[in-house]
């Protein structure tokens, strides 16, 4: 029965399989032509600090204005770059981008920037990173790299190894998206990751029902004991923000701040930022 459903199925889905082969052509050609004709932007959202009361700094998110198809983001054509390699030299420009961005602002502000799997897989990233750097003038302690657990999956000897010479570098390293992952727990201890970030969907619970303050008081208090910090995604409620706090959550990330916003208008967040989140909330 299972057979005959998945050749019915596949029977009826095969016009669309034609189209949707056709728009990933589509969408990589158009990626080539953004990235030899500098077609991409960053934009830029706030990294609270809720222990300091203060601004950390920014988080560097892709945005692509495509010609005809409005603001397109980084969900629809990231996986697309990773299969297709497009993501090294996109990549790249984030990372220098990214860099010459923060280069601009206070000294104590910093950038944390995405690095896709296949990307930090290649060889020489860390190479790629110290040019980066160097071609900028940005301070290694200013650049914070986020990366998701699916890494350790490839190879974690590897992993584990380039995680080392990043280290050496003198950048600091976030894992992100913490907690959707298969074995999140031998990842953090394999690794002194500077920075653990507790993904959305963990925040998103908090509203609701008591076991997700459990579970971020079990992330805040692990990753406590292993020398690590803990910032929340996706926070958009000033109820959440409440929490985290109350359950030693440091750092936090999300609407309730700021929505992601183009490098022009950070610089007016440098001032506001200097109000506590608290009472912006209730402003
Ligand atoms: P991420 O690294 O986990 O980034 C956080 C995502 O959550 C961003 O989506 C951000 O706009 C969104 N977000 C932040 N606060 C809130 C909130 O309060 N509520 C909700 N609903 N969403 C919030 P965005 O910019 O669409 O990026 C999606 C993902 O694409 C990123 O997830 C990251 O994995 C990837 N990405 C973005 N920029 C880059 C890049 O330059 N390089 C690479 N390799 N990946 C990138
Ligand atoms: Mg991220
Ligand atoms: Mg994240
Ligand atoms: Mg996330």
């Amino acid at each position: 029965r299972a057979k005959r459903d998945g050749k019915a199925n596949h029977h009826f889905f095969e016009p669309s399989l034609d189209e949707q082969a056709r728009r990933r052509r589509e969408m990589e050609l158009d990626l080539r032509l953004a990235i030899r004709d500098g077609g991409f932007e960053l934009y830029f959202q706030p990294l609270y600090d809720l222990r300091a009361d203060r601004l950390q700094g920014f988080e560097a998110l892709i945005r692509w204005p495509h010609p005809t198809k409005g603001m397109v983001s980084p969900g629809e054509f990231i996986p697309l770059a990773e299969e297709t390699g497009l993501i090294l030299p996109i990549g790249e420009w984030v990372l220098r981008e990214a860099c010459r961005i923060a280069r601009a602002w206070p000294d104590n502000l910093s950038v944390a920037v995405n690095i896709s799997p296949k990307q930090f897989l290649a060889p020489g990233l860390a190479t790629t990173i110290m040019q980066a750097l160097t071609a900028t003038g940005l301070s290694p302690e200013r650049l914070e790299l986020e990366i998701t657990e699916s890494v350790f999956i490839a190879n974690v000897e590897k992993t584990l190894g380039t995680l080392h010479s990043l280290r050496d570098v003198g950048v600091r390293i976030a894992l992100d998206d913490f907690g959707t992952g298969y074995s999140s727990l031998s990842y953090l201890r394999s690794f002194p990751f500077d920075k653990v970030k507790i993904d959305r969907s963990f925040v998103q619970d908090l509203a609701q029902e008591g076991n997700a303050h459990a579970v971020i008081r079990a992330i805040t208090t692990l990753a406590e004991a292993l020398g690590m910090d803990t910032l929340a995604e996706g926070v958009e409620l000033p109820e959440q923000l409440e929490i985290l706090r109350r359950e030693g959550c440091q750092y936090i990330q999300g609407y309730l701040l700021s929505e992601p916003i183009p490098s022009a208008g950070v610089n007016e967040l440098f001032d506001e930022m200097a109000a506590k989140p608290r009472q912006r909330a209730t402003a």
